[in-house]
């Protein structure tokens, strides 16, 4: 018996992020197409490499993506779309337009769509599918990823999304016969293109399969259904980040070789997955693709011994695209840290340590050194536990989660204290950031200047944005936020618990990468973060300033998180570290503090069975966060994503005094009788699209706010632009502020 190992997806960005540069070279015309190419080559082949030298049976070809694995799928497929016809990667200057924008047929056409890519953050392009035209797959880069492999002896199986998902995420939800048989033929079509190159064996990816029926319907599970049964083609069925809820026991439908389980997020007895492997080969996804933890290997080589299965694989529970590459070069972590962390080559190895101990029948010394060497380091981690943390979060009782007065009554003592208009107009806390205001920044992490002279720098910004914003007559100002490269990064460097890697990148999407703080800690506050910066900005006006903070869950949403113990955990004490921030801003004169949390969306389970248990942690972490204060003062918070409807009881749940969110771009669609009925508090849908660089029209400020007048309680009406302006330029945006609060003037008038 020989086990193998087996890695379903793998980043694309390069460890030094080399694709990265070379694309944005090329879209720069700084190399040509030929050089880019190679470059990509290169990058494509030294990953085989590295994932055969830790023994993994075979690599994919179709894996690698120039922008997006569903646009790739469409090519591969020859799926037309609307607005761009047939995109294959065969035509790079083509399929950049449809994920940049671009002109087509003497037309500018925005961009493709983009989206998260199911609950990660990754970004996918959306298809627009164009159902009249004739499909035509076009397998040539396959063909060429082939012969690459073959040219440097690698072996290789193809990969290719699936149909249930690709129609699911192309919001396809349900699709007639036509449309069925049109999608079937062009993967059969595909297929036998396979075959004549000489490929008999695909992974079909169906994450969304994997996440179950509360997900995706049994209309495209049919479609599914119809490819693989209709196919001669071995098939490989990847469903991830779930246990195929409400399909698991139909999967003997479908006429697969290997059924893939992801055994990190979704749950498998024991004796279910006994019975699964009289049916199907099995892929047993252990490692983690989306943490970024060590795996206790001698239990998982335990628990596949006595599971008494043979001839099975041993994989990635999905993607590594979620994690970063390696941790070779992370010199400056802690050296316990370090050695509890995993990332894409330090999977492989513990791949390679698994599948290694299963055929000798044996643990090998080495993965028993591999275990007592992160458990120790587990234990001598410092910082880990701070028993005064952990005390204050066992104590919590009602009392800290909510406030002391209904939001009728403490709306009373804030109109006292604040002293505003009505329609109260105010922005969401980020200003232009120039090159002048990163420039400071920079000095001042390489140490160029001193804390003086940095403070002096951003002093002078905040004055500035002040005193625009005072000639603007906005009624709540903010400070600009200068001091911030990133929300969450801003704060995490200010907490105990956190710690940053130096090339810990992820993709977000197409060339850009994130690079998650860790958190492995404890968090703690050890001093005010924000609460200098708000007082003198407080300083320079009588208008009411308004402290700007990121709420826990988004901080939590977008770091990588510890796991020894719960998210909810880990929330509340971010939650109460911010609670002290906020009372904090109170005792300093500041009247109005808003928590943003843009995440809270987001972190929604995919599967609808752990919404509840979701939606409770996440409500209570922001209450916990904002509840400290007194009535009179006010408690604003930021979300921005466009599907609101879904979570508007728990929004409604957080109770806070304003929240503003973003609405123009969906033409205000949130403002509807579901706000009426499911929101009670104030709130400021966006009016101004601070996503593009056109400036804000006289005339669609007008219909906007007319709109919210006529559906919305007017003291409960305010009005600001849809999210932070640091990514736009200063003039269109006092051109767009000037229109928004002279607009809003007006209607004022008439009431
Ligand atoms: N206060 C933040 C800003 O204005 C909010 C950003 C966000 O919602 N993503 O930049
Ligand atoms: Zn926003």
């Amino acid at each position: 018996m020989s086990i193998e190992s087996f890695v379903t997806g793998f980043p694309r960005v390069g460890p030094k992020r080399e694709y990265k540069w070379a694309v944005e070279k090329f879209w720069k015309s700084e190399i040509t197409e030929n050089e880019f190419l190679a470059k990509t080559d290169e990058l494509i082949v030294s990953q085989w490499k590295i994932q055969r030298d830790f023994g993994i049976s075979k690599q994919l070809v179709g894996d690698f993506s120039f922008y997006d694995q569903i646009l790739e799928t469409i090519g591969y497929l020859g799926i037309p779309l609307k607005r761009f016809g047939i995109v294959s990667n065969t035509d790079l200057e083509h399929y950049f337009k449809a994920a940049r924008g671009g002109e087509v047929n003497g037309k500018k056409e925005a961009p493709l769509e983009m989206t998260k890519w199911f609950d990660t953050n990754y970004h996918y392009l959306v298809p627009e599918i164009d159902w009249d035209k004739d499909f035509s797959p076009n397998i040539s880069r396959i063909k060429h990823e082939l012969n690459l492999a073959k040219k440097n002896n690698i072996d290789v199986i193809a990969k290719i999304q699936g149909p249930a998902t690709l129609l699911k995420l192309s919001r396809e939800d349900s699709i007639d016969d036509g449309k069925k048989e049109k999608i079937v033929n062009s993967y059969l079509n595909l297929f036998n293109q396979l075959k004549d190159i000489g490929l008999s064996s695909v992974v079909l990816d169906e994450g969304a399969v994997g996440v179950g029926n509360s997900y995706i319907s049994e209309s495209l599970f049919y479609v599914l259904k119809d490819v693989v049964n209709k196919s001669d083609m071995e098939i490989f069925l990847n469903g991830f980040f779930g246990n195929y809820q409400g399909y698991l026991e139909r999967l003997e439908e479908l006429k697969i070789k290997t059924l893939h389980l992801d055994l990190c997020m979704g749950s498998f007895q024991d004796e279910e997955i006994k019975s699964l492997s009289k049916k199907f080969q099995l892929s047993f996804g252990v490692i983690d693709g989306r943490s970024i933890w060590k795996s206790n290997i001698l239990d998982l080589i335990n628990w596949l011994n006595k599971l008494g299965i043979e001839n099975y694989i041993v994989s990635s529970s999905c993607s590594f695209l979620h994690s970063p590459y390696s941790l070779e070069e992370e010199s400056i972590l802690d050296p316990d840290l370090k050695n509890i962390l995993s990332f894409g080559y330090e999977k492989l190895n513990e791949l390679k340590l698994i599948v290694t101990s299963l055929n000798k029948a044996e643990v090998s010394e080495e993965a028993k050194e591999f275990n007592n060497s992160f458990q120790l380091s587990n234990k001598q981690l410092s910082g880990r536990v701070n028993p005064e943390v952990r005390e204050r979060v066992e104590g919590l009782n009602e009392k800290d989660f909510n406030r002391s007065t209904k939001r009728e009554e403490r709306l009373l003592f804030q109109n006292e204290n604040l002293n505003i208009p009505p329609l109260p107009t105010t922005t969401i806390g980020s200003f232009p950031q120039t090159a002048e205001t990163r420039n400071l920044r920079k000095k001042y992490k390489a140490n160029e200047i001193n804390d003086e002279e940095y403070h002096k720098g951003l002093k002078e910004i905040i004055k500035e944005t002040v005193e625009i914003q005072e000639s603007l007559d906005l009624d709540i100002l903010v400070h600009g936020e200068a001091e911030r490269n990133d929300m969450v990064e801003y704060f995490g460097e200010l907490l105990d618990g956190f710690a940053f890697t130096k090339f810990g990148w992820v993709q977000s999407y197409g060339s850009r990468c994130v690079k998650p703080p860790i958190i492995y800690g404890d968090v703690n506050r050890v001093d005010p973060m924000t609460v200098s910066w708000s007082t003198y900005a407080q300083s320079l006006t009588a208008k009411p300033m308004k402290g700007m903070l990121t709420g826990p869950v988004t901080i939590l949403q977008w770091s990588f998180i510890r796991n020894d113990i719960s998210k909810k955990e880990v929330a509340y004490q971010i939650a109460l570290a911010l609670r002290d921030e906020v009372v904090d801003l109170e005792k300093n004169g500041i009247k109005v503090i808003q928590i943003d949390e843009p995440a809270i969306r987001e972190g929604l389970p995919l599967d609808k069975r752990f919404k509840e248990e979701y939606l409770d942690w996440a409500v209570n972490s922001f209450k916990l966060s904002s509840s400290g204060v007194k009535p009179e003062t006010q408690i604003h918070s930021h979300m921005c994503y466009s599907e609101f409807d879904e979570i508007l009881d728990a929004i409604n749940a957080l109770d806070v005094d304003v929240l503003s969110i973003e609405a123009s771009r969906s033409g205000m669609d949130l403002v509807n009788e579901g706000l009426k009925e499911k929101y009670t508090g104030a709130i400021g849908p966006g009016i101004y699209d601070i996503h593009s660089p056109l400036v804000l029209e006289v005339n669609d400020a007008k219909v906007r706010v007319d709109q919210l007048v006529k559906s919305i309680k007017l003291e409960n009406i305010w009005i600001n632009p849809d999210c932070g302006l640091k990514t736009r330029g200063w003039p269109e945006v006092k051109e767009s502020l000037k229109t928004m609060v002279d607009v809003t003037k007006e209607v004022r008038k008439t009431i």
